[in-house]
């Protein structure tokens, strides 16, 4: 082999010897609950598909009927010819939302949430006169928007600390970036004081509701409603391939700032738009997750969130686990290192569950854990199997 792949393999035994190795499986059937991967059919708890929307009869009809009339493919970017009539409709849908909590709001479509992301950082702090102050937990496509921005940077892990940053900042544009709901934990970010610091402070606050957004709030509405949250500083962004079931994202914000996006962020204008179908079976998503279908949806999430918990704090305690508290359904168990992590999940899938660890870096050293996610398609009865399964 030549010595220019022979480095790759160095360093993916370097991996291999600290349990770092992923696989990929091969799922042959929707998602959520259950799903057939590599052949055999798994309970998972591993999904975002929290609203078990991925294979709603509705969606899959309104696909279908969105394919129909604009085919398969965009063709373009939003700004040459990509921009369909279903996509300024699911744009105008989302700015509506939006305005519970942000005067005034328009919103923008993009592919994915990695590129929303890229694309918020990378053009609001596209100066040396502007200053991101991200959360240490932030998701990995903030961090990625963060240093591909040109504008300063400072990490905060604590509200103190991020005030003392922003007192000693002279930049002409703050943006304090947080995840709403931090994805590896469950648990919400402190956004009413993250507001109040950006009021005092002359700064926006960008929030990534990639895990609240459909879950949380009335009628689904996400962090910032759930929070009761109102300003013209917060720019909203969230993910559409999570709890409404479908994929891409939206960035909701002030006019002036879309615009600004809409003419300069590159993970926008460089990329072919997403299918139009998609954003039309968007539009019905969101109709299901605000309508009654998603309270029945969201309440049954709360039940099994309970049982849960409620199943996991004995045996935590048994096996010295820790259970942080979660407000959503994303609930993690720290286990600790990296083998005994890796090994626990064996032991679910060897029992036809899949739970997959989660090891550094997406988590702290030391902090390997099962990441269980609820899906309201779950029973009670899977809680208990599940239960049952961690168990020795
Ligand atoms: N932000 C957060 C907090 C996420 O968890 C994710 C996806 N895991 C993303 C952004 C990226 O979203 P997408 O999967 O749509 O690229």
């Amino acid at each position: 082999m030549s010595a220019l792949f022979e480095r790759f393999q160095v360093r993916l035994a370097e991996r291999a010897a600290q349990d770092l190795i992923r696989t990929r499986r091969i799922a042959s059937s929707p998602t959520a609950p259950r799903q057939v991967i590599d052949g055999v059919e798994k309970l998972l708890f591993c999904s975002n598909d929290y609203l078990g929307l991925a294979d709603h009869p509705a969606l899959v009809q309104a696909l279908q009927e969105g394919a129909e009339r604009y085919g398969v493919g965009s063709g373009a970017s939003h700004l040459i010819s990509g921009h369909s009539e279903a996509h300024e409709a699911l744009e105008a849908e989302l700015a509506r939302w939006a305005r519970d909590c942000i005067p005034d709001a328009r919103a923008i479509t993009l592919c994915t949430g990695y590129m929303a992301n890229l694309a918020l950082l990378t053009g609001l702090g596209d100066r040396e006169d502007a200053q991101i102050f991200s959360e240490r937990l932030n998701h990995a496509s903030l961090i990625d928007g963060a240093r591909l921005a040109r504008a300063q940077k400072s990490v905060y892990t604590e509200l103190g600390e991020l005030e003392a940053q922003l007192r000693a900042s002279t930049a002409a544009t703050k943006l304090i970036v947080s995840d709403a709901v931090f994805s590896m934990d469950g648990h919400l970010a402190p956004l009413r004081e993250l507001l109040a610091l950006a009021e005092a402070h002359d700064a926006l606050l960008l929030v990534d509701d990639a895990h609240g957004f459909g879950v949380l709030g009335p009628r689904g509405r996400g962090s910032l409603a759930h929070c009761g949250l109102r300003s013209e500083r917060l720019v909203w962004m969230g993910t559409l391939g999570k709890a409404a079931g479908v994929a891409g994202a939206f960035i909701a914000a002030h006019p002036s700032l879309i615009e600004w996006l809409l003419q300069t962020a590159r993970p926008t204008i460089f990329t072919t738009a997403s299918p139009p179908a998609l954003a039309h079976a968007l539009l019905k998503s969101l109709e299901l997750i605000e309508g009654e279908e998603g309270e029945r949806r969201r309440d049954q999430l709360e039940l099994l969130r309970a049982h849960l918990v409620e199943g996991l704090a004995p045996l935590a305690a048994a096996h010295g686990w820790q259970l942080p508290h979660s407000d959503t359904p994303i609930q993690p168990l720290i286990v600790g290192e990296n083998a005994a992590a890796l090994a626990l999940s064996a032991r679910l899938d060897a029992r036809g569950l899949r739970v997959p660890a989660i090891r550094p870096p997406t988590v702290a050293v030391g902090t390997a854990r099962l990441r269980i996610t609820l899906c309201a398609d779950h029973q009670s009865d899977d809680i208990d199997t599940l239960i049952r399964a961690l168990q020795p």
